[in-house]
């Protein structure tokens, strides 16, 4: 059977009616024949049928042994990093997702766990960061927004000789492109607001375990710390699922064929795309990936906040907004957007430049995504460099 045939017959029809969507219980508890006699729920916080469902479906996507749904993407950070304890470290990707950082450097440094940024891309740099103290490896590949490629197998070996735990944000590839519990990590997160939900009308977050035993340890801190996904929010996630292998290919295609025109731009300095052959990340994201995802990032020859402003304003189909992976594209610029609060230096040095702009290629005809790039390079000012002299 093939996996998307596997995947829409996985969904359950309702035993009791029927009914061929998955019902919404909404419903905070469970009336028990005799304390404890129950049909396996009894506290909706514990357990809910409609986020079950969600979470039996995205564990077989990823090819896990359990699944647990939380109300957001951090959320389901959150949870892996509360299997760590004072005194245990990090070693985490360099340009990890400003929340992840937010959370690692202001909520859990005070408890007294300590992360050091690698470059994953270099596995060496991996290795050379692993201290006696060192619990948790922590990769997101595709990173964000410069779409660098970490080697997931070898940074697993790694991880299994040094006895620490493995975590992968899927986020950007989905288990369509890349299974990273197949390639040795231990556990996988998402932000499912990003291409798992795939409408834009969710936020919610993941957590898949390779083994029972580590996912009962997740499921633990679910249930105990409360930060679940509700009946309603898992019903469109198992909605947006649905659809997700189609999403992820329409998205593939559209987001190569625009990468392919941004690097022969004249206005362009330089496209980041794993999909592209110039990518240092491209042999590996092929052999590792089955596709290259829906994200891609350029910078302009105008290297000015200016000109990357003019243009993020007047694209049509590409909305100016945060986050990603929905149908419809948007656009952001990193630099007065995501990373602004990140110093300059810092910001410049992770390879997002003034001008960086980070496109998420909806599913809109490719020719129209195209047409829409080219009107909005048409309307670049000529003297938008002009803020470089102001600023300097
Ligand atoms: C958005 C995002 C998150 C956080 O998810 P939320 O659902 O917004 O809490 C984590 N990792 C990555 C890579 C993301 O893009």
């Amino acid at each position: 059977m093939s996996t998307i045939t596997e995947l829409i017959h996985s969904i359950p029809v309702d035993p009791q009616t029927g009914a061929i969507a998955v019902p919404i219980y909404q419903t905070s508890t469970f009336v028990q024949e005799a304390p404890g006699v129950n049909k396996g729920y009894d506290y909706a916080r514990s357990n809910n049928p409609t986020r079950e469902t969600a979470e039996k479906i995205i564990a077989k996507l990823e090819g896990g042994a359990t699944a647990s749904a939380f109300a957001s993407g951090l959320a389901a950070i959150d949870a892996v990093i509360k299997l760590l304890k004072s005194g245990d470290e990090i070693v985490a990707v360099d340009d990890i997702y400003g929340g992840a950082f937010r959370l690692f450097n202001k909520v859990y440094e005070k408890f007294g766990i300590k992360v050091n940024y690698v470059d994953t891309a270099d596995t060496q740099a991996v290795f050379n960061a692993i201290t006696p103290a060192t619990r948790l490896i922590w990769l997101e590949t595709p990173t964000n927004p410069t779409l660098k490629i970490s080697d997931i197998a070898a940074i697993g070996r790694i991880a299994k000789a040094h006895n620490c735990l493995f975590c992968v944000d899927n986020t950007f590839a989905t288990p369509v492109l890349q299974q990273p519990l197949a390639l040795g990590a231990d556990l996988v997160i998402h932000s499912a607001t990003k291409y798992l939900g795939g409408h834009s009308d969710l936020i919610a977050g993941i957590v898949v375990s390779k083994t029972q035993q580590l996912g009962e340890e997740i499921k633990f801190y679910q249930n105990a710390c409360g930060a679940i996904l509700s009946p309603f929010d898992s019903f469109l996630l198992i909605r947006g699922v649905e659809t997700l292998h189609l999403r992820v290919k329409q998205h593939g295609i559209n987001a190569q064929a625009l990468a392919e025109y941004l690097a022969q731009h004249p206005a362009v300095a330089k496209v980041f795309y794993p999909g592209l052959p110039s990518h240092p990340g491209h042999e590996l994201a092929k052999q590792q990936s089955k596709g290259f995802g829906g994200i891609i990032s350029f910078t302009l020859k105008d290297d000015t906040k200016a000109a990357a402003t003019a243009f993020v304003t007047s694209t049509h189909y590409f909305k100016l907004a945060e986050s990603l992976g929905g149908i419809k594209s948007l656009l952001c610029h990193p630099a007065e957007m995501t990373h602004k609060s990140i110093p300059a230096e810092k910001r410049k040095a992770a390879g997002v430049s003034d001008s960086l702009i980070r496109l998420s290629v909806g599913l809109e005809e490719t020719g129209d995504l195209l047409a829409d790039l080219e009107q909005a390079f048409k309307q670049l000012p000529v003297h938008a460099h002009a803020e470089n002299v102001l600023s300097a």
